[in-house]
C-alpha cells in the first residue's frame, strides 16, 4: 500500500495551502468580529479560487473557517452527480461552475439523527409535485440559490428534490445563531404548497434517503474527517510554537512533563486519525465499501480535534481563553464536529452493530 503523494498531488496541496494562507486566513478576524463575510470579499475569493482551478474540487486541504471554505471551494454535493438530461444544465453545471450555490437540506426540528423520520412531504400532481414542510439548521442557506431537499413521497419512501429559492410558497426563516462557525448562516426553511416541476426530482422516486446517506458518507470523510485532522494539525502547530517560546520559572513550558504529555498525546492522536482518513480514502479509490471505516474516521477525527483544541486552551493558559488569539475560536468551532453529519453516538452504534456482526474483519480488511 503506497500512501506517498505524486508530484501533481504535491503541487495541488501547495497551491491550496498558499491560497488559504494568502487569501482566506487574512479574512478570518473580520468575520469573527462582524459575524459575516462581505459579499465583495466572497466574490473575490470565489473568483480567485476558480482561476486556480480550486472551486468544486471537493477536497479542501488547509485550515480556515467554514464560511471561507464554502465560498472559495463551493458546496457541490455528490447527489448532484445523479442529474440527468435537462437537470445537468439547470442544477449540476451551475453548481460546479460556481454560478449557483447549493445547500443540503435533510434535518427537521423533529428529525435529526433519525433522518428517515422527516415529515416534509411531496405529493404528485399532473405537472409535478407539491412540497410541504419545514427544515432547520441548514448551513449556508442564505447564500444558496437552490436546495437539495429530502421529502417523503410515500409512507415509507423518501425522495430528493432540487428546490429553487424564490419559488412561490418557499420562505426562509431566521438565521439560527450558533456557538461557533461565525459567518456561516444556519437557516430555517418553510415549504407551503411549493409547486415543483417533475424535473426537480433527483434520481429515482424513493431513492432520496440512499442519495442523502451516500452524499453524507463522502462529506463525513472529506469535510468532517479530513477537515478535523487538518484543523487539529494547525492547532497542534500553534501549541508547539507556544510551548517552545513561552517561558515560566525560567524554562520553556514545553520542557515541563505535564505539558509534554499533552503535546505527545495530541501528536499521536492526530497521526492515528490522519492514517485512518488516508486508509478510508484508499478503500474508496479501490471501489471498496468504506461506510464503516468512514464512521470510525468521523468519530476518531472529530474527537481528536476536540481533545487537541481543549489542550491548546490549557497550554496557552489565559491567552487560550482570551479573544486576542484565535485559540478560543478554534475551541468553539471544534465542538460541532461531534454533532453534525451524524453524532458520535449514532456512529458508535453503527460501528458496534457491525462489529457484532463481522467481528475483527471490521478493522482488519485482510481477514
Ligand atoms: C452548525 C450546524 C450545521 C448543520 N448543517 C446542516 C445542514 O446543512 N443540513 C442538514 O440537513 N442538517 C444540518 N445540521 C443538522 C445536524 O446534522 C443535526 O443537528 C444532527 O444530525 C443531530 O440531530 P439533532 O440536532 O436533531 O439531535 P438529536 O438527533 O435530537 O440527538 C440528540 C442527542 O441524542 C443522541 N441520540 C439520538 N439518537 C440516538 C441513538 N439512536 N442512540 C444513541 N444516541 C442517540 C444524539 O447522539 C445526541 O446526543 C446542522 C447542525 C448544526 C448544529
Amino acid at each position: 500500500m503506497d500512501f506517498s503523494l505524486n508530484d501533481e498531488q504535491k503541487m495541488m496541496i501547495d497551491t491550496v495551502r498558499r491560497f488559504i494562507a494568502d487569501e482566506l486566513q487574512p479574512l478570518e478576524g473580520g468575520i469573527e468580529e462582524h459575524g459575516f463575510l462581505a459579499p465583495d470579499k466572497a466574490r473575490s475569493i470565489h473568483g480567485k479560487a476558480k482561476e486556480l482551478g480550486l472551486y468544486a474540487m471537493n477536497m479542501p486541504t488547509g485550515h480556515t473557517t467554514d464560511i471561507l471554505i464554502r465560498r472559495a471551494f463551493g458546496n457541490v454535493y455528490e447527489p448532484l452527480l445523479h442529474c440527468k438530461g435537462e437537470q445537468v444544465g439547470r442544477w449540476l453545471q451551475p453548481a460546479v461552475q460556481g454560478t449557483r450555490t447549493c445547500a443540503i437540506t435533510i434535518t427537521e426540528s423533529g428529525a435529526g439523527s433519525d433522518a428517515a423520520g422527516i415529515k416534509t412531504h411531496a405529493k404528485k400532481t399532473d405537472s409535478g409535485w407539491v412540497l410541504n414542510g419545514a427544515k432547520h439548521f441548514i448551513s449556508d442557506g442564505e447564500w444558496s440559490d437552490f436546495f437539495l431537499v429530502s421529502a417523503r413521497t410515500g409512507e415509507k419512501d423518501i425522495s430528493m428534490f432540487m428546490v429553487d429559492k424564490g419559488l412561490p410558497g418557499f420562505t426562509v426563516g431566521k438565521d439560527q445563531k450558533m456557538m461557533g462557525l461565525r459567518g456561516t448562516p444556519h437557516l430555517e426553511l418553510f415549504f407551503d404548497n411549493v409547486p415543483l416541476e417533475s424535473v426537480a426530482l433527483l434520481g429515482e422516486e424513493g431513492q432520496g434517503f440512499k442519495l442523502a446517506m451516500g452524499a453524507l458518507n463522502v462529506v463525513r470523510l472529506a469535510q468532517v474527517g479530513a477537515r478535523a485532522v487538518g484543523k487539529a494539525s494547525h492547532v497542534c502547530e500553534l501549541m508547539l510554537d507556544y510551548a517552545r517560546e513561552r517561558k515560566q520559572f525560567g524554562q520553556r513550558i514545553g520542557d515541563f512533563q505535564m505539558v509534554q504529555q499533552q503535546l505527545a498525546d495530541s501528536v499521536i492522536e492526530i497521526n492515528a486519525a490522519r492514517w485512518m482518513v488516508y486508509h478510508a480514502a484508499w478503500m474508496l479509490d479501490q471501489g471498496l465499501d468504506a461506510r464503516e471505516q468512514i464512521a470510525m474516521v468521523k468519530v476518531q477525527a472529530a474527537e481528536t480535534l476536540g481533545r487537541v483544541v481543549d489542550r491548546a486552551v490549557q497550554i496557552f493558559g489565559g491567552m487560550g481563553f482570551c479573544k486576542e488569539l484565535p485559540i478560543e475560536r478554534y475551541y468553539r468551532d471544534a465542538r460541532i464536529y461531534r454533532i453534525f453529519d451524524g453524532t458520535s453516538e449514532i456512529h458508535r452504534s453503527v460501528i458496534a452493530k457491525m462489529a457484532m456482526k463481522k467481528g475483527a474483519a471490521l478493522f482488519d480488511v485482510n481477514r
